[in-house]
């Protein structure tokens, strides 16, 4: 080999054609430019501060073993404990991780919650586990991950694949090795130290934040025409919340496909367990066709790079609420701001999930229950306040919501960083 060959080790990972972490990123720098952060701190504050890769042998139920890959990656504890969920899902990898652990620090800060942030995941379909599977897979996740985990450390919570019943046996498994401490995850299930409010929060908090784009273009909220792509725990409590409020979903998509229901669902369809249940009762559509359908609001909540640039100038709504992380991806994000669509940026648009965890966290940590309608109240006002944040500082520095939402968790975790006295 000659002197100047690349080493075999750099040659055997190439770096990826397109990185979601390059992604969060680059707002990053954008927002830390606007606000004229030095680059060593800029540079301090994007890098991830740990990343646990694990193999996680699993033995499946027909006896063969499959070795799968999990992850947790801690972004930010600048602001507090590190937090976020746990994603199962075939497409998870490293790049992936750090993006979502990334977006978590932004989203923690932008609502002000005393919480850093971090992701983790299994690469696995979890359609393809049973539920002995499922729970055999996070009790050896937990295991595994354990020395890095706490009510103090870092708490993971549900996200796309898993749900209140892993974070159940994620509780019980960090008891068996760690003792009784039920703020060690949040999104659990009411039996078992969960909040009432916790499950439907995300999509309440997306249909808050929704209200308030519209009320801030002089827009009132009850009749607007609304398109959901996404039928999970997120998709399915944004329709119940968008009913409640007056709205009208007029069509709504998953894997199993979609359907358009002009005069709008109504609240018990979320009872379905997939969008194929709905087929006897709605029109159904094109599945690939749903996010360029006329409406007024369009909710993405499913999986990331939805809107791209081979789609982005089929899309005709005026208002984009992203309730799944990263559905806009390249540079449909310039294309649509350019067009004026309103677009509520994921850290603001879905931040009612983990605002939602933080009350679970003080309610097990004072080992008290809150009733409901106080839950639903501070995060109706939580969240209205971080959206008037976002909206008057898009004004002050003449900017989108996205960079502005950048300008304000970002001025929050460098004030919080510089504070700690780690860089001077
Ligand atoms: N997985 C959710 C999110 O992406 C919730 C995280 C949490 O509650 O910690 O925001």
């Amino acid at each position: 080999m000659s002197m100047t060959a690349t080493p075999p080790s750099v040659q055997a990972t190439p770096a990826p054609a397109h990185s979601a972490f390059e992604d969060v990123n680059r707002f990053v720098r954008r927002a830390s430019a606007m606000l004229e952060v030095a680059d060593d701190v800029v540079a301090a504050i994007v890098a991830c501060e740990r990343e646990v890769v694990v193999s996680l042998p699993l033995r499946r139920d027909d006896g063969r073993i499959d070795v799968l890959t999990g992850y947790r990656v801690q972004h930010s504890q600048a602001r507090g404990p590190r937090k976020g969920g746990i994603r199962f899902h075939q497409t998870v990898d490293l790049d992936d991780v750090r993006a979502l652990a990334s977006l978590m620090t932004w989203k923690t800060a932008l609502i002000d919650v005393p919480f850093g942030g971090a992701k983790g995941g299994v690469a696995v379909d979890p359609r393809q586990l049973s539920d002995r599977e499922h729970e055999e897979l996070i009790r050896r996740w937990t295991r595994t991950m354990v020395h890095v985990l706490g009510p103090h450390r870092d708490i993971p919570a549900p996200d796309m694949g898993t749900t209140a019943r892993t974070m159940g046996w994620l509780m019980d498994e960090f008891h068996r090795l760690e003792g009784f401490q039920p703020a060690c995850v949040t999104g659990k299930p009411i039996a078992l130290f969960g909040a009432p409010g916790r499950e439907e929060a995300t999509g309440r908090g997306v249909i808050q934040i929704a209200a308030a784009a519209l009320r801030a273009h002089h827009r009132d909220a009850a009749g607007v025409r609304v398109v959901v792509q996404g039928f999970g725990n997120v998709g399915k409590f944004a329709i119940v919340s968008a009913i409640e409020r007056g709205m009208k979903v007029i069509a709504v998509s998953d894997v199993t496909g979609a359907v358009v229901a002009p005069k709008g669902l109504t609240a018990e369809d979320v009872l379905a367990t997939s969008v194929s249940e709905l087929f006897g009762r709605y029109e159904q559509t094109d599945p690939a066709r749903i996010l360029e359908m006329e409406c007024d609001v369009l909710i993405p909540a499913a999986l990331g790079g939805v809107i791209n640039d081979e789609n982005a100038s089929r899309i005709v709504a005026p208002f984009i609420i992203e309730a799944a992380n990263q559905p806009i991806v390249g540079n449909a994000d310039q294309h649509l701001h350019a067009r004026g669509v309103t677009i509520v940026p994921d850290i603001l648009a879905n931040a009612g999930g983990v605002l939602g965890s933080y009350f679970e966290w003080t309610q097990n940590i004072q080992e008290f229950r809150w009733p409901i309608e106080r839950f639903r109240d501070e995060l109706d006002l939580r969240m209205a306040t971080a959206f008037n944040n976002v909206h008057e500082t898009s004004r002050r520095y003449s900017c989108n919501l996205r960079e502005a939402a950048f300008v304000v968790s970002v001025g929050r975790v460098v004030e919080s960083f510089l504070m700690r006295g780690q860089v001077i």
